[in-house]
C-alpha cells in the first residue's frame, strides 16, 4: 500500500494495511485507487472507507472481485475478505485526467490499462505539472523489479505481453513503485528485466 499526500490530503493506492500502522494520522484520505482486485491489495479498503467515507476506483473488470472473497481469491487462503462499498469505476475519460478533487493539482494522475495479471489491472501515473519529466508510477502486480506478475489468478500471459510493449513505450526515467519489493527505475526494467 502506498500514501501519496500533498499537503494534508492524500490518496492511497491498493488499500491493504492498517491506517494505525501508517503513521499518517494528521491526513485526511480523499480517494482510494486499486491497481486490481486480488485479496491482498484490498484486504483494508472495508476500513478505510468506512473511516473516511472516501470514494474507492477500481476497473469495471475487477470491480466484483471487491464484494467477492472467491474472485478476489480470499477464499483459497482460508479467509473471506470483502467490502459492500460501491465502488466508482474508471471510465475511459478520465484516464488522462483523473480528478479526485484535491486542492493542490501540481500533479496529473493518469489511468494506464495494463491487463494481464488481471484482466482489470491498471498502472496509477502521476507526472508534476511544472516539471513534466518527473514521473512516478504505481505497478500493482503488473511490473516487480526484476520481474511482473503471475498471470495464472485470472490473468492472460498474451494480455501481459501486450501491457509489457505498453510499458516499452514508457519514459525510461519513470520512477516505478510496485505491489510488492522494492521501488525501480523503469529504464532498468526495460534493460534487464527478463520479460521486457
Ligand atoms: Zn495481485
Amino acid at each position: 500500500m502506498y500514501v501519496v499526500a500533498f499537503g494534508k490530503e492524500a490518496f492511497i493506492v491498493d488499500p491493504c494495511v492498517s491506517w494505525d500502522a501508517c503513521e499518517c494520522e494528521e491526513l485526511e484520505v480523499k480517494a482510494i485507487l486499486c491497481t486490481h482486485g486480488h485479496f491482498d491489495h484490498i484486504s483494508e479498503a472495508e476500513s478505510l472507507i468506512s473511516r473516511f467515507h472516501c470514494p474507492i476506483y477500481i476497473t469495471p473488470q475487477d470491480s466484483e472481485m471487491l464484494s467477492s472473497a472467491k474472485l478476489n481469491h480470499s477464499l483459497n487462503f482460508g479467509l473471506k475478505i470483502e467490502t459492500q462499498a460501491e465502488p466508482e469505476l474508471f471510465q475511459k475519460a478520465v484516464y488522462s485526467a483523473l480528478d479526485l478533487g484535491f486542492s493542490s493539482d501540481c500533479f496529473e494522475i493518469s489511468v494506464i490499462p495494463t491487463p494481464g495479471h488481471t484482466s482489470g489491472s491498471v498502472c496509477f501515473l502521476l507526472t508534476c505539472r511544472q516539471n513534466p519529466d518527473e514521473k512516478y508510477m504505481f505497478t500493482g502486480d503488473m511490473l516487480f523489479a526484476g520481474s511482473v506478475g503471475r498471470t495464472d489468478l485470472g490473468g492472460s500471459f498474451s494480455e501481459m505481453q501486450n501491457s509489457i510493449e505498453v510499458l516499452k513505450q514508457m519514459d525510461d526515467s519513470i520512477v516505478c513503485f510496485p505491489g510488492h519489493g522494492d521501488r525501480t527505475i523503469l529504464g532498468q526494467e526495460k534493460k534487464y528485466n527478463p520479460f521486457f
